[in-house]
């Protein structure tokens, strides 16, 4: 047995349809980018060979799924994998009642504009862009109540992710508990890295709100992926399964807003589940005038049904450890190579330090939109940034927040690409790595008022 201590796993899966991919050449990939405004989002799919843009809606769905596609139910009203849908968000996290909706933005807006009252307070664990956004639509402030080690990129901290007590406290003390409707809780946090979150720290923030009449909403988007840190990294939860430890996390909530694109495995989804009648009952409401009925919420039966089956699917370990797995093994390869990424790597992406990598160039000369850029014409392979450009302007001053971090994310679809691509992606990295000094930053020329990340555009200097 000692002989096979260090065996390697496989993909749990084999493939049945395979989507070919095309390698360009370095000019054409020069004139893509230059075409692009040097911004990764702008693009076109068909020339990137490897796309690390988001694990967002780039899932491959098993044979399973595909199977429960050809049972949607299109009907307007009651389709019975509404039904489905909802037996499953109900069994996996626990939650009373289900309100579909489109993608997660859509749960966003609906829960923002029912909670938040002009002049009110938000505070997180990290903000995330859409949920943030809705939040200021509604007429609420973001405040940051992430442990500090969050934005520390080399700090060692099993959960980055956690909630800051005092920092909490500090606000409730300030502005009155009557001021904070809810408290959004990312588990995994998206922007600290996919960092997670304890079931000691959620259980101390329950315990907390409760004290104070505090809601807990969760951004569930990745709480699978939480569930399996929890799993390999917290004491006591070492033989739990990944469904009990979901269950046992989104018991500390009132309600959570789901991004089925990511954790649920599909490719278009999204879903608010609540614990609350009164505030349900206004939620069915509003998907109405937002979404479509509240029975498919801007989902086809079919695309229901996908998310019913993938919800199942994600909670099986074979599936979650080989996910996480992968990037994990990414992280490990740039690390022994020197090359400075966020630690411990998350869920599911690893972030590139772009400050750390490209140390010549000042916050304003776009670091990380930069190394994405550089990533791209080296290898055709697509990142994202999330630094400064992400961040966005500060509603008060109209100033770029200034963030700690500068990072440069490859994330990784579920289920669609091997080991092989990842080989090619840290040989990638390492290329840009070595030329590192030659590399100058970009200026933006173009700014969109809104989530300008997704459509700016900028220029070499
Ligand atoms: C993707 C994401 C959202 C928004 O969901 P969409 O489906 O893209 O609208 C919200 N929170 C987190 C953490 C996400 O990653």
């Amino acid at each position: 047995m000692e002989k096979y201590k260090k065996r390697s796993w496989a993909e749990p899966y084999k493939i049945k349809v395979v989507e070919p991919i095309k390698m360009t050449t370095r000019t054409e990939r020069e004139k893509a980018l230059m075409e692009a405004g040097y911004n990764t989002f702008l693009l076109k799919s068909e020339d990137v060979y490897i796309d690390l843009l988001t694990d967002s809606g780039t899932n491959a769905m098993s044979d399973n799924q595909w199977a429960g596609m050809m049972l949607g139910d299109e009907a307007y009203a009651g389709s019975k994998n509404y039904y489905h849908l909802e037996e499953n968000v109900q069994k996996y996290y626990g939650y009373k009642y289900l309100v579909p909706t489109h993608q997660g933005r859509g749960a966003e807006n609906i829960i923002s504009k029912i909670l938040i009252k002009p002049g009110m307070f938000v505070p997180g664990n990290m903000y995330f862009t859409t949920t943030r956004l809705h939040q200021e639509l509604a007429g609420g402030t973001f405040v940051d109540v992430i442990i500090d080690e969050a934005h520390d990129p080399v700090n060692l901290h099993p959960f980055k992710g956690n909630v800051d007590i005092d920092k909490f406290d500090a606000l409730v003390k300030k502005v009155g508990a009557d001021k904070i409707p809810y408290i959004t809780i990312g588990v995994t946090v998206n922007m600290a890295g996919g960092q997670p979150v304890s079931m000691a720290n959620l259980r101390e923030v329950r315990s907390y709100c409760e004290k104070h009449g505090v809601r807990v909403v969760f951004d569930a988007t990745r709480a699978v992926e939480n569930a399996y840190f929890i799993k390999v990294r917290e004491k006591g939860y070492e033989k739990k399964s990944i469904a009990e430890i979901l269950h046992e996390m989104c018991s500390y909530s009132d309600a959570c807003t789901m991004s089925g694109k990511k954790d649920c495995l599909v490719n278009i989804g999204g879903f608010l589940a609540l614990n609350e009648r009164d505030v349900f009952e206004e939620a069915r409401n509003m998907v109405v005038v937002y979404e479509g009925l509240h029975t498919y919420g801007g989902l086809a039966g079919r695309d229901m049904e996908a998310m019913a089956r993938g919800i199942e699917e994600s909670v099986q370990w074979d599936h979650i450890r080989a996910r996480i797995g992968q990037v994990e093994y990414v992280g490990e390869k740039l690390s022994a190579l020197g090359i400075p990424i966020v630690v411990p790597v998350g869920g599911h992406a690893v972030f590139l330090d772009a400050k750390a990598f490209l140390p010549h160039l000042k916050q304003i000369e776009f670091p990380a939109q930069t190394l994405a850029a550089e990533l791209y014409l080296e290898s055709g392979i697509r990142s994202m940034e999330r630094g400064i450009v992400s961040a966005g302007r500060s509603k008060e001053t109209g100033d770029h927040y200034y963030p700690k971090l500068e990072l440069v994310r490859l994330t990784f679809p579920r289920r669609v690409y091997t080991q092989a691509h990842c080989d090619v992606t840290v040989e990638a990295v390492d290329e840009v790595f070595d030329r590192r000094k030659s590399i100058k930053g970009l200026k933006m020329v173009y700014e969109p008022k809104y989530l300008r990340f997704f459509q700016a555009r900028f220029e070499k200097l």
